[in-house]
């Protein structure tokens, strides 16, 4: 009779639902398709790409592209299958069998599931009541546990907040293991990147999205910035080509063209706020502050909102059973048509209250 790891038999699959909603905004995805000219010139690309080849197995040049906008060497950058594939290999390195990974919650709950893949044991640490992390918190876990890694979300899934960057500066100072900031939503936060502390801390492991702000999670594309030392441990441990040519080449060009998402960005961040503030006057809803490009709202009556949300063929992410996350639920920032529809549901709710 064959038999699975010990440890994996109660592994839960991360699961979502996939109901085909008229309107998704349940998955923090960029609301429209590529922008025209980046979409074309993925096309054109593709069209030319030799399909009988295997892709550049050091995916030299998007990490040479990265790597110079952001002055640092290749030899600094990684690319994953998606920041997942990043996130996942620095448990199997820096966790293991007995080892031991911290990271909050409520945080990405993917932490939890990639700690026990690689064996680890999670070390939780809880955030407070208002979301944010103690810091004395985080080292008393890692020193108690010996931790192999710590990994911190900013801002964070499904909270929407930040964790300041003195706060990150302050643990990577005393932590002795590395330390992944998970910055998959940075690019809608107005305040600096933990990349500006990558030359200090040869801990720190900044791992980023082509998924959120660039519109490109289909093709499963994220990266990693680190030390070269600690860069070339990680390169060890991915399987040779774990990024096919077809992903690399419209991360390429979107890469290249970063500066066409800019308006994109700036309109989610926009109606962000228009959402926020159109929301947090619906009674019996209380949305908290976000850096991302989705709102966590806490519902006094989640089954009515949900409900409501549903009639109108919206799909939220419904963490109203949640630990910490009580009548919550994530909605992640639609166009400026699919917000004014899940408005209407928001306020049906208000009134049948
Ligand atoms: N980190 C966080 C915080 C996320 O929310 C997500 C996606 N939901 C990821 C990482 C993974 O993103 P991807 O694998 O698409 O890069």
């Amino acid at each position: 009779m064959w038999q699975i790891r010990p440890g994996l038999e109660t592994l839960k699959p991360y699961s979502v639902e996939e109901t085909a909603w008229k309107i998704r905004l349940d998955a923090n995805e960029r609301p429209a398709n590529l922008p025209p000219a980046v979409r074309d010139e993925v096309a054109a690309r593709l069209a030319a790409l030799p399909f009988h080849r295997y892709p550049d197995m050091h995916m030299t040049t998007l990490r040479t592209m990265i790597a110079r906008s952001l002055g640092v060497t290749a030899g600094q950058v990684l690319i994953g299958s998606g920041s997942s594939e990043i996130l996942a290999v620095l448990c199997q390195i820096f966790g293991g069998r007995d080892r031991h990974i911290v990271f909050p919650a409520p945080s990405f709950s993917m932490y939890g599931i990639y700690a026990k893949l690689s064996d680890s044991r999670p070390a939780v640490v809880q955030l407070e009541t208002d979301f944010s992390l103690d810091r004395e918190k985080v080292l008393a876990a890692a020193a108690k546990t010996e931790a192999g890694l710590i990994i911190l979300c900013t801002p964070n899934n499904p909270t929407g907040n930040v964790i300041p960057l003195p706060d990150i500066e302050y643990i990577l100072s005393r932590a002795s293991c590395p330390v992944i900031v998970d910055e998959a939503y940075q690019e809608f936060a107005a305040g600096p990147s933990a990349l500006s502390l990558l030359g200090k801390y040869p801990n720190l492991i900044v791992a980023r999205t082509f998924s959120k702000a660039y519109g490109l999670a289909s093709a499963r594309v994220g990266y990693m910035v680190a030390g070269e030392a600690l860069a070339r441990e990680v390169s060890k441990v991915l399987l040779p080509y774990h990024v096919n040519a077809l992903s690399l080449t419209a991360a390429e060009v979107v890469y290249a063209r970063r500066d066409d998402f800019a308006p994109g960005i700036r309109e989610i961040i926009a109606e962000r706020e228009r959402l926020s503030s159109e929301l947090s006057r619906v009674k019996g809803l209380t949305v908290f502050p976000s850096a991302t490009n989705f709102l966590l709202v806490q519902a006094q009556a989640p089954e009515l909102l949900l409900q409501c949300f549903r009639q109108g063929e919206i799909g939220v992410r419904d963490f109203s059973k949640a630990s910490g996350l009580t009548g919550c639920v994530r909605i992640t920032v639609g166009t400026a048509a699919e917000n004014d529809s899940l408005l209407a549901a928001a306020r049906q709710y208000g009134k049948d209250r």
